[in-house]
């Protein structure tokens, strides 16, 4: 079937969204050996497209071509990279129903966030063609009275963008977005389960008039493009948004060629509620930040840790929210959650909930789901220990476990048991305890009576095993450019 046949299966307003090739070098190209892959809807298993599945030889030619591309668009004027981004930003935003419309059919979350994602992800690209113009450099004294030291930033070069399924299209935008404005081409690779996003991007950049070359996207044999990508000495940045466990794979994978990385990995957020939070707001932030796309977010809350003296108040609060949310397909209106990503992905759930029952946890189950093997049923745990996995591990589902605390003392050490540190929260309404609690947090973000903390204007990143580098602010510029002293003599 060609795109236009399978697009008008997806009931897109414009049907040339829907690619299924590889964009190289400003061209939409087969697979060398032929070979093709289905991209499935998690609601009921449909096949949705069939893609080209690419490997090393399109990854090097795609490689080949952002290298082609890199020093003529470095050396366009600040103005003319932020003109091209502000272009997408708006190619992207007059089609937001239509990239919604594919998100949440090869994703599985509610329309509403989805489109709720591409505006997000388009504000990173709005964000960034601001940015471009603001690249400054620095002058230095020196020691001797002759000289001077100049700093200049310069793009690094060609980078390697690896996404996950999770944000389809903000993972991407989040990436590109800083890339362009620094004067760096990419090849991208977008997550197996969920690429028709990405490509559709990549459609937007030909119309924005992004050049050829400067952009590219490759789908496929992961292991293949990865490979290629992290041992291509021409590629001198690799960001990698993904699982810990990954990310430590291509870090090793980068060794050979000492490529810059930016890694946003795994996360374990505590969420913590002292006896003088707000345990309305405390449910608000909760329900944000625990239930959004069905608990698949880095930023989710993993752990609800609770003082003992407000727990019951908060727990009974708690289940009624979760009690009022609508699960079902993403396509259907008031619908809260989706299906997960795969039926993979919900066995794992699964056997968290079964672990923590085992060690004694109680399961307060919520809403009933529609039939279909990816839909989590969204469940508080209460009873919740230490020994359970749901306390150490990613849930990365509608799973919310409640743990309790007697001290601040206590509650920080809770918190800060995980090898991870990527997002954490606390309620609290005493000044001198927000400041001591959010300085002891071993996390790169800490959200202060609030359950959202993303967007484009702050650095969004992680410490410990959740990552390095931080995308979006000012600093998401860093990760993509090098610092030169020009020293200057005879004075
Ligand atoms: P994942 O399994 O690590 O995959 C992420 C990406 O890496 C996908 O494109 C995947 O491709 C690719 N990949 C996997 N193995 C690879 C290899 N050997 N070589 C090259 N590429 C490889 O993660 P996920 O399950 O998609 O995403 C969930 C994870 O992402 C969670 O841990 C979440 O916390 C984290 N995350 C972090 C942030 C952040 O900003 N810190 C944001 C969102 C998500 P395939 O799809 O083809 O396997």
């Amino acid at each position: 079937m060609d795109d236009m046949s399978q697009a008008s299966n997806l009931g897109l307003s414009d049907a040339g969204l829907l690619k299924t090739g590889a964009y190289i070098d400003g061209k939409w190209v087969e697979a060398v050996s032929g070979e093709t892959f289905t991209v499935d809807n998690p609601v009921n298993g449909d096949t949705l497209a069939t893609l080209a599945y690419c490997g090393a030889d399109e990854t090097k030619r795609a490689v080949d071509a952002a290298n082609a591309a890199q020093p003529a668009w470095a050396a366009k004027t600040p103005k003319e990279r932020a003109k091209h981004l502000r272009d997408l930003f708006n190619v992207m935003m007059a089609n937001q129903a239509d990239l919604a419309r594919i998100l949440t059919l090869e994703q599985g979350k509610p329309l509403a966030e989805s489109m709720g994602e591409i505006a997000y992800g388009a504000n990173y690209i709005e964000w960034f063609a601001e940015e471009a113009k603001r690249i400054y450099g620095e002058v230095m004294t020196q020691p001797s009275p002759d000289k001077r030291v100049v700093v200049i930033r310069q793009p690094v070069g060609v980078a390697a963008l690896i996404t996950p399924w999770n944000f389809p299209n903000a993972m991407l935008t989040r990436k590109i977005a800083p890339a362009l404005a620094a004067g760096c081409t990419v090849v991208c690779k977008p997550a197996s389960e969920t690429p028709l996003s990405a490509l559709a991007i990549a459609e937007l950049c030909d119309r924005a008039g992004i050049p050829p070359g400067v952009v590219n996207v490759v789908c496929g044999d992961t292991r293949a493009i990865g490979g290629e990508l992290t041992s291509n000495p021409i590629v001198k940045k690799l960001s990698f948004t993904g699982s810990t466990q990954v990310g430590k794979i291509l870090t090793e994978q980068c060794v050979g060629t000492l490529k810059r990385l930016s890694m946003e990995l795994g996360g374990n957020a505590p969420f913590i509620i002292f006896e003088d939070g707000d345990l309305d707001l405390a449910v608000k932030g909760v329900m944000a930040s625990k239930f959004r796309n069905a608990g698949q977010t880095c930023v989710c809350t993993n752990r609800i840790l609770v003082h003992e003296s407000v727990k019951d108040a908060f727990v009974e609060k708690l289940l009624a929210a979760t009690n009022a949310l609508k699960v079902g397909n993403g396509m259907d209106e008031g619908v809260d959650l989706g299906p997960l990503v795969s039926a993979k992905a919900r066995k794992t759930v699964d056997e968290f909930v079964e672990d923590a029952v085992s060690k004694g946890a109680k399961v307060h189950e919520g809403p009933s789901t529609p039939n279909g093997d990816c839909y989590s049923r969204p469940l508080v745990l209460t009873d919740a220990t230490r020994d359970m996995r749901v306390f150490s591990e990613e849930i990365f589902g509608p799973v919310a476990p409640v743990f309790t605390f007697k001290t601040d003392e206590e509650a920080i050490q809770l918190a800060n048991d995980t090898e991870f540190g990527l997002a954490s929260y606390f309620y609290s309404k005493d000044v001198a305890r927000c400041w001591r609690i959010a300085e002891a947090l071993e996390y790169g973000m800490v959200g202060i009576n609030e359950g959202i903390i993303s967007n484009e204007m702050a650095p969004f990143g992680g410490v410990k095993e959740s990552g390095q580098g931080r995308e979006g602010s000012h600093h998401g510029l860093d990760d993509y450019l090098e610092i030169k002293s020009l020293t200057f003599g005879g004075i």
